[in-house]
């Protein structure tokens, strides 16, 4: 128990709020990135070059940005957060 109060005061770690665990240091959950657009239902219906987008490029947005995370060490649920990539400030908790 001492040591995991120790690592919630890393002020050098984000604390993420997980919406099942509650806050937790970042050591305990892997990034997913920038929320991406929802994928196409069909792949017929698009062009080549919207599809081979979708597949290969990863936004880096500068500024507040929606993005996922994984408590891959902890309960292994996937939330959203809304961080500033400036500062690292989290603005908000989203849905999950
Ligand atoms: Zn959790």
């Amino acid at each position: 128990m001492f040591l995991k109060r120790e690592l919630l005061r890393r002020p050098d770690m984000l604390l993420l709020h997980c919406p099942f665990c509650g806050p937790r240091n970042e050591i305990e959950f892997a990034h997913g990135g920038p929320e991406k657009k929802r994928r196409p239902d069909s792949t017929s219906d698009i062009e080549d070059e919207m599809w081979i987008e979708y597949l290969t490029v990863s936004r880096n947005p500068i500024g507040p940005v929606a993005e996922r995370w994984w408590h891959v060490r902890g309960c292994g649920g996937w939330f959203t957060i809304y961080r500033d990539t400036r500062t690292h400030d989290i603005i908000d908790e989203g849905p999950l």
